[in-house]
């Protein structure tokens, strides 16, 4: 016993004669201090910061919603695609989703709707028990890159998707000058990393990337099937702010030595 304890007396000593010795690497960057937000009372509630788009009260956030309807606090797809009023480039998604139990159909024919941003379209679709092409299931960038696992939830029951964005940027004449990227947790599962997109996703047509503005709305699909949505947020996303002020350098007290560049 005396000899563990002396053992991590040591340690101590150890640990705090090299933290009073050590210099420390400074990186010569002045960061902003990031925005102070209230996150929401669990992960699936919007923080302080966030665009709602869907309360379970009404769809006055979104164009083309006439023949959309409001049932328990869900939105059920109607008669068209609609679209949020607001436009986002770089944000945060978070969006929930049931297919209709019963389910009806099979394939692409069961509980088929989608999230775009603007013209890209993460796949919603029943795919619980459900087979159909898997570029095309439920999570997929739509025909291009499958989900990395099936994390469905049976139809009646609530999936979550939780999605990082990354519009792209367009250069002056047109051309891609950045591709978009997805990140995408579906119901806790993380099945996008960081892909990148191709373009577009349509049915017919080889992805493109087609110039447009940074800001997109979102858009869900209206595939003939009566897929229920709620808790709809969205958080633009900016990145850190900071300023580089001096090279790197290390400092212990008073002394300052920078860090020559590596060759
Ligand atoms: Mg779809």
């Amino acid at each position: 016993m005396i000899k563990q304890v002396s053992a991590v007396g040591a340690l101590l000593l150890s640990l705090a004669a090299s933290t009073s010795h050590a210099e420390e690497y400074l990186t010569g960057i002045e960061w902003q201090e990031p925005p102070i937000i209230t996150p929401g009372e669990k992960p699936s509630d919007a923080p302080s910061d966030a665009v709602v788009l869907f309360d379970g009260k009404d769809l006055s956030a979104w164009n083309g919603a006439e023949t959309w309807k409001v049932e328990d606090g869900a939105m059920v797809v109607g008669k068209n695609m609609i679209e949020s009023k607001e436009t986002f480039g770089d944000c945060q998604l978070h969006i929930e989703w049931s297919a209709p139990t019963p389910p009806v159909g099979e394939s692409q024919g069961r509980g088929n709707s989608g999230v775009f941003f603007g013209p890209y379209e993460l796949q919603v679709l029943d795919s619980y028990g459900n087979k159909t092409y898997f570029d095309g299931q439920a999570a997929s960038i739509y025909k291009q890159r499958p989900p990395m696992a099936n994390a469905m939830r049976p139809p009646g029951e609530w999936n979550v998707y939780d999605v990082v964005w990354t519009a792209p940027r367009f250069k002056e004449d047109g051309a891609l000058e950045s591709p978009a990227f997805i990140t995408v947790i579906h119901n806790g599962v993380v099945v996008q990393n960081h892909f990148e997109l191709l373009g577009n996703t349509p049915f017919s047509d080889p992805p493109s990337y087609n110039k447009h503005d940074l800001k997109q709305p979102i858009r869900l699909q209206d595939h003939g099937n009566p897929v229920r949505f709620r808790n709809i947020w969205v958080r633009e996303t900016k990145p850190a702010v900071g300023k580089r002020t001096r090279e790197p350098f290390r400092r212990d007290g008073d002394k300052e030595t920078p860090i020559t560049a590596a060759k």
